[in-house]
């Protein structure tokens, strides 16, 4: 029991009094769920060769932390990877698949193409910006792709929401999505929003203040304005 204590501060506690330890059966639930998350076999893009194949593999070992067994058949998987771009074709399949998983079911985007649409957020036709476009999602985990080790901190971020979870089986309800490895304050919606503010700037051409800039643009104006007064 001094090892189920030391252990679980939080969730076994001590009988006042006695050495029987109790704890709420929603915690005990929680706690097993988040150490048996069944992913799903979702890839898309390159981020699949790092999040669903090498955190697998033995030198990274993904089943430390109980979520190795990746399921075929969402019917048996209560986590989906998102590892790539979501294009508009798949959305509506992405957002199917989501729905035929179980309660309770958990979503970590994993990569730039999953969080923002990555290279292709600026002018394409065909990428969605960000899966959560398309499904919530629980979790961002940066990079492009992201190391083993980042995923592995998202996960264990998850682990410790679906721990603090409040009840055993929320329907429909949406857990404040975090992004692994930045202060929790700062939210990817913020991040977005500025990314997006600096691709505008960027990509706004003041064609005044760049013709004034160039000496032979100075020369084009005066020749036209010379053919034109003629
Ligand atoms: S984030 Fe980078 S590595 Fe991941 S799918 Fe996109 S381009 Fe590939």
């Amino acid at each position: 029991m001094g090892v189920a204590l030391e252990k679980l501060p939080g969730i076994v506690e001590r009988f006042p009094g006695g050495s029987v330890a109790i704890t709420r059966l929603d915690q005990a639930i929680n706690l097993a769920r988040s150490n048996s998350l069944w992913p799903l076999m979702f890839g898309t893009k390159c981020c699949a060769i790092e999040m669903l194949m090498a955190t697998g593999a033995s030198h990274h070992d993904l089943s430390r932390f109980g979520a190795e067994v990746a399921r075929a058949s969402v019917r048996q998987a209560d986590l989906m990877v998102i590892a790539g771009a979501i294009v508009k074709k798949m959305a509506p399949r992405m957002r199917l698949l989501y729905e035929q998983m179980a309660e309770p079911r958990y979503v970590i985007a994993t990569g730039s193409c999953a969080i923002s649409g990555g290279p292709f957020m600026y002018n394409s036709y065909t990428v969605v910006r960000g899966a959560d476009e398309v499904i919530p999602v629980d979790v961002y985990v940066p990079g492009c792709p992201p190391r083993p080790e980042a995923f592995f901190w998202g996960l264990l971020t998850l682990q410790r929401m679906i721990r603090e979870g409040e009840t055993i089986r929320e329907p429909g309800i949406r857990r404040k999505p975090v992004m692994a490895a930045l202060p929790e304050d700062v939210t990817i919606h913020e991040i977005r929003k500025e990314i997006r503010g600096t691709l505008i700037d960027e990509n706004v051409i003041d064609v005044e203040k760049s013709a004034n800039e160039k000496p032979w643009a100075q020369k084009v104006r005066e020749w036209i304005r010379k053919a034109s007064s003629r």
